[in-house]
């Protein structure tokens, strides 16, 4: 089963900071600085599988234009999991979710999407903006074409929220109430995560500090957790690293170290439906 990584480098729509299109460049120096081997923590070498398991895209030339750039981002997606392949991306703000799960859930039926994050990212708008990194799960939602939607890591309720949350029949799991256990799940499963599901101690690279957030260690153990179930990981994203904000290339290894862990879950395990 081959993993395909691909940068979105977009965060024309991000509320607060812009900075996340930078993410993709940052997160592969990590992965590359040589401070580090490419050994997943089950002992996997990726190196010797680069080329014949994973292959790493690059990163997509997108567009500012809010339509444009998702329907790019679908399209560019569409093609590179065409062949049966699995996509693994790096944003690019939260935005960029929403047409990549467009593209994969036009090809797995009922998918279950994990999303790790300290917001549940579900306005309807924010400051009249659809496009807002602070509304991929209400358009993802709205499209009907997702099984599940379970929510780790939040901790920024607001009753419009709360209130999508019902609409929609999102399970969020918010941080005060959780007990870092991940409910049963059955496959195809895509895993999105927002790094300020994090506490800022652990990843300050982030446009949107929220005290209060996960460890490093709580968020590997919660991917360790969906990899020893079995279900098939179809696609992931880690979203949201602003390295114009980072502490010591901090945050961007947080990335690096998501992204081998996720490659090794994403190559192992073959699609049972
Ligand atoms: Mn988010
Ligand atoms: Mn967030």
């Amino acid at each position: 089963m081959s993993v395909k990584m691909l940068g979105v480098p977009y965060d024309v729509h991000s509320s607060f900071l812009r900075g996340p299109a930078a993410a993709p460049q940052a997160v592969r120096d990590a992965l590359t600085c040589g401070s580090a081997n490419w050994c997943t923590e089950s002992g996997l070498d990726l190196e010797p599988l680069r080329d014949e398991s994973w292959f790493d895209l690059g990163d997509l030339v997108i567009p500012d234009h809010a339509p444009s750039a998702v329907g790019m981002i679908r399209n560019e997606v569409t093609a590179a999991i065409a062949d049966g392949s699995r996509i693994l991306s790096i944003g690019g703000d939260h935005l960029v979710t929403w047409p990549i799960v467009q593209a994969v859930s036009a090809v797995h039926d009922d998918i279950t999407i994990v999303h790790f994050d300290a917001h549940p990212d579900l306005y309807d708008e924010l400051d009249g903006d659809r496009y807002s990194h602070a509304c991929p799960f209400a358009r993802i939602m709205e499209e009907g074409r997702v099984a599940r939607l379970l929510q780790f890591g939040i901790r920024t309720m607001t009753p419009h929220q709360r209130d999508q949350a019902d609409r929609f029949g999102v399970e969020v799991h918010e941080l005060r109430d959780w007990d870092y256990r991940i409910p049963e799940l059955s496959g195809p499963v895509y895993i999105s995560i927002d790094v300020d599901a994090l506490d800022p101690a652990f990843a300050p690279g982030i446009s949107h500090n929220e005290p209060g957030g996960m460890t490093t260690r709580q968020l590997l153990d919660s991917l360790y957790q969906i990899d020893a179930s079995g279900v098939p990981v179809v696609g992931a994203d880690v979203v949201e690293i602003n390295p114009s904000r980072d502490v010591n290339d901090q945050t961007a290894m947080v990335g690096a170290k998501l992204i081998r862990e996720l490659l090794g879950m994403m190559i192992g395990k073959e699609l049972v439906q």
